[in-house]
């Protein structure tokens, strides 16, 4: 009843819908039956309903130290109160560079200058322009192709749908999508790589294709290569085995710089700073956005070579500006205030490596594939903190078993996502076992009760 609704903290009365048109949303179907979340702490949601939902999603891949971070909201409200903006064209403010700094220390090899945006998607379109202006600014201006991938994901800009390989989010706007772009093939290959442990061992000869792209092009019009060093949002691809060492191989062979979109991977999803680092490739950029300050302020972060920067920054004369970009966002003060205490944060509790230091990734991996013989699992993949169950398919459509699974398991208090017929797992870093045991036991009940 109403009292006892009250009690629990549950909405007893949802606000109009109408009127809002929801991102990436089955709209008619959410609003005949809502799912709002309405407070967070820790590991943990609650839903409108009054009931307590283990986030196995970090949010949306980003709230990597867990939520209601004390120390953020508290730097977010100071930095309100002493200053609300400031304008980042031509004038600067401290926390920008205090954040910039904080994040050079965990940048991989020469990785150090950062560019700040406020989104994945605009981090992606900074670094292609990043990418042409540098190429450009070595006389090589031909440079102007883009590599990405099938089944990449790279936001929804028009470069990032452009080099993504994900064909819902590129069929609409086909007519329109940049011109200058090839795609290496993705590296999701069942038969070879079904329950692998991590890495696949087969499939590192699939970056070989990059020759073939390079000799129909021709090196000197192409610019760079972007890729996710682990795809999240078309189902979780764990690249194969030596595939990223040959990518870079070839970029080097060839000119071409290397891009790493770690907008799901930076920050300690893989248990180092970044992907580059878990792997030892070492890329020309790389874009960020998400757990750069555990997404209390949107934010973007693109780190880029000493020698990117410099060749741009230095190529043109004194006292003009070097390179047409950034955002009236770009390093908002309140953005920034959340990046410099949830660095802080990530420093001091040494978070960014916990997932392999306390052996959580380990645990993480077993529990995960214990659901092997689980009914309807048709591959588990993991890395890192990641987790992917592919389930087999309905004739009814793809999608629609994982949509039933995932309003399943909210009903039993665990929030996961689906794509396709995956759902992906990427819970806060700061998981304990049992909570980990219990998203695995979760998922376990949902899929014996679903068809
Ligand atoms: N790149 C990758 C690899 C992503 O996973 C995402 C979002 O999930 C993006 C870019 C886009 O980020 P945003 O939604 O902040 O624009």
């Amino acid at each position: 009843d109403q009292a006892e609704l009250q009690r629990s903290g549950a909405m007893t009365e949802l606000p109009s819908m109408d009127q809002l048109w929801m991102p990436f949303t089955a709209n008619r179907q959410f609003k005949a039956a809502p799912r709002l979340l309405v407070s967070a702490q820790g590991m943990y949601y609650r839903s409108h309903d009054g009931r307590q939902i283990l986030d196995g999603t970090s949010g949306l891949w980003c709230v990597n130290a867990g939520h209601g971070r004390p120390e953020i909201s508290a730097a977010i409200a100071h930095q309100a109160q002493e200053m609300d903006y400031a304008p980042p064209f031509q004038m600067g403010h401290p926390v920008q560079f205090e954040a910039a700094n904080l994040l050079a220390e965990i940048a991989p090899a020469d990785l150090k200058k950062v560019f700040f945006t406020n989104s994945g998607s605009e981090s992606v379109d900074s670094a292609l322009k990043i990418a042409l202006a540098y190429h450009r600014a070595r006389g090589d201006g031909t440079r102007t192709l883009f590599i990405g991938r099938e089944r990449g994901y790279h936001g929804v800009g028009f470069g990032g749908i452009s080099v993504g390989g994900m064909v819902a989010n590129r069929k609409t706007f086909r007519g329109s999508l940049l011109p200058n772009v090839d795609h290496l093939p993705h590296t999701y290959a069942p038969n070879h790589q079904a329950f692998s442990r991590g890495v696949p061992e087969w499939g590192g000869h699939l970056a070989d294709e990059l020759e073939r792209i390079v000799a129909l092009h021709d090196a000197s019009n192409i610019a760079a290569v972007i890729v996710e060093p682990v795809a999240g949002s078309t189902g979780v691809l764990v690249p194969p085995k030596g595939y990223l060492e040959r990518l870079r191989a070839i970029c080097d062979k060839y000119g071409i710089l290397l891009i790493f979109d770690e907008v799901i991977t930076g920050y300690g999803r893989l248990g180092t700073p970044f992907a580059a680092q878990y792997f030892k490739v070492t890329p020309d950029i790389i874009t960020t956005a998400k757990a750069v300050n555990n997404a209390a302020v949107p934010l973007g972060a693109v780190f880029v070579r000493n020698g990117i920067y410099d060749t741009v920054v230095n190529g043109s004369p004194d006292g003009t500006v070097e390179f047409f970009h950034g955002y009236t966002y770009s390093g908002h003060p309140l953005a920034m205030a959340a990046a410099v205490a949830a660095q802080k944060i990530y420093k001091r509790d040494q978070l960014l490596t916990r997932v392999q230091d306390d052996g959580i990734a380990h645990y993480w991996q077993e529990a995960l594939h214990a659901l092997r013989d689980v009914r309807h699992v048709k591959d588990l993949r993991n890395i890192g903190l990641i987790g992917a169950i592919e389930l087999e398919s309905r004739p009814a459509g793809v999608g629609k078993r994982a949509f039933e699974a995932f309003v399943g398991c909210y009903a039993r208090g665990l929030l996961v996502r689906y794509t396709g017929d995956t759902l992906a797992l990427s819970p806060p870093l700061i998981i304990e076992r049992g909570q980990i045991d219990q998203i695995m036991s979760t998922l376990r009940d949902v899929l014996r009760t679903i068809d």
